[in-house]
């Protein structure tokens, strides 16, 4: 690890200059191996473990460098099109996600398919070389700035359900055939949308881990999705957005540096690294860090923590070992919600009646935040009304049980023809 760091610090030192665009730095970067350094070598990565990953960002965040674009294509996008994509593949999707050229968002869900994936509706039909998309997609966080889309498609609907989907790398970008709308959450921001797709075009080389295999595809995005959001993820995120659409890669890069994203984003990870020291501040300042039921609940939240950062450890030991933890994705995933519920109730309650304060706007959080005396209440209220939010995404708390329940322990799973039948001839949800 040592001699990883040693490398960024030299590598930086010839190559971190923040008057380079954004895009530029990234460019650098990500063509560097610095900017996704868990993909593999031959998908512009340096095929580290995960906490190698994060001790990179954050070391970059420490040398006062613009952090690597976040997002899906980073989260999912990328090490799914390393797993299962050709080299033509990685070499034109991947290379514009470390570089941050290009943004993506996640179109799986749909309004009758959430925690029953697999029974997706939207039917892609082949033409030719291409593929003509309709259906519906729900809940697509970051559609709105998104360049490309991982798509989850029914290929098949005389196959049984889990067989006759297709994963494809779809592009956003068309007018009339792709419509984004934005659905607003209660914290006030619109982070997700509806997708629409009408007579929408996909060519058949962005076909991703082949036809009919999408299920397969789309269950190596899960599993990333899983890892990536659970406890003991974590590392700097940059407030740059990636793609075409944020206009972000055009301005100076050293003017999103001072941006670097402190805990308030509202997101899992972020509530981790930070939560416990912006309690401890705000418990100081108002006395109840002398509570005793206080005190137990942050220690409780700090050996949550703990135990996140241990499992971490283990999977990359056992990593090493050429071993799996299995379920220890959902474990995490699970870890992270009790987390984030945890982190909901002590900030609230340590906030007092102040925490039934919130604004929607980030004028009135600083006005609501100056008027309090509190300076991070909005902080709390909005990482509090968004922690009903990370038990739900990348599969519900129960669908992880579900999981652990079937796939780990070996539990008989629910009766159903679904494995049998022709996904035309099962009935439908929604
Ligand atoms: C903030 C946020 C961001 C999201 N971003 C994206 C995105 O970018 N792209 C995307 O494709 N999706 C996204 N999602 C959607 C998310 O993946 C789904 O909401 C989730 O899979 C649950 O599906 P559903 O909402 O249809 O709920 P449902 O599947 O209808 O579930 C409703 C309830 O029933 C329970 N339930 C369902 N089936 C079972 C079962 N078999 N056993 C036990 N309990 C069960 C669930 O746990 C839940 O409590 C996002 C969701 C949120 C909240």
């Amino acid at each position: 690890m040592t001699d990883l760091i040693a490398e960024l610090d030299a590598w930086l030192d010839d190559n971190w200059d923040p008057d380079l665009t954004v895009a530029a730095w990234w460019e650098r970067l990500g063509l560097a191996g610095w900017a996704a350094p868990s993909l593999p070598t031959n998908a512009y990565g340096k095929g580290v473990a995960r906490n190698e990953a994060n001790a990179i960002s954050q070391r970059l965040a420490e040398r006062g460098a613009l952090p690597a674009p976040a997002g899906l294509g980073m989260l999912l996008a990328a090490p799914t099109i390393a797993v299962h994509g050709t080299p033509e593949q990685i070499e034109r999707y991947v290379k514009p996600i470390v570089t941050g050229a290009q943004a993506w968002c996640q179109l799986f869900s749909e309004p009758g398919a959430g925690s029953d994936l697999a029974g997706l509706g939207s039917r892609a039909v082949q033409d030719g070389e291409e593929w003509v998309v309709n259906g519906q997609k729900v809940w697509t966080s970051s559609g709105h700035i998104a360049d490309m889309g991982m798509l989850i498609a029914r290929t098949n609907p005389e196959s049984p359900k889990h067989q006759g989907i297709t994963w494809f790398a779809f592009d956003m970008h068309q007018p009339g055939h792709v419509d984004v709308r934005p659905l607003r959450e209660m914290t006030g921001r619109a982070l997700f949308n509806e997708v629409f797709l009408t007579d929408a075009h996909v060519p058949d080389d962005a076909v991703i881990g082949g036809l009919n295999n999408g299920w397969a595809v789309a269950n190596t995005t899960l599993a990333f999705e899983r890892s990536g959001l659970g406890a003991g993820a974590g590392g700097a995120t940059s407030l740059a957005n990636a793609g075409t659409i944020a206009g972000d890669l055009p301005k100076r890069a050293g003017d999103f540096v001072r941006a670097a994203r402190s805990p308030g984003g509202g997101g899992g990870g972020a509530m981790v690294a930070g939560s416990q020291r912006l309690f401890t501040e705000m418990a100081k300042q108002n006395g109840m860090i002398h509570d005793p039921t206080v005190r137990q609940s942050m220690m409780q939240l700090y050996t949550l923590g703990e135990l996140g950062r241990y499992l971490t450890l283990r999977i990359k030991a056992e990593k090493q070992a050429g071993r799996e933890i299995p379920g220890a994705g959902n474990l995490a995933k699970l870890s992270m919600s009790e987390i984030v519920r945890q982190s909901r109730d002590l900030g609230l309650r340590i906030a007092g009646p102040a925490g039934t304060l919130h604004s929607y706007t980030s004028e009135g959080r600083r006005a609501l935040d100056a008027a309090t005396g509190n300076p991070v209440l909005g902080f709390i209220t909005e990482a509090a009304l968004f922690a009903q939010a990370p038990p739900i995404y990348g599969g519900t708390d129960q669908v992880q049980r579900n999981i652990i329940g079937e796939r780990v322990l070996g539990l008989p799973k629910e009766p159903s023809n679904e494995r049998t039948t022709p996904w035309s001839d099962l009935p439908k949800n929604g």
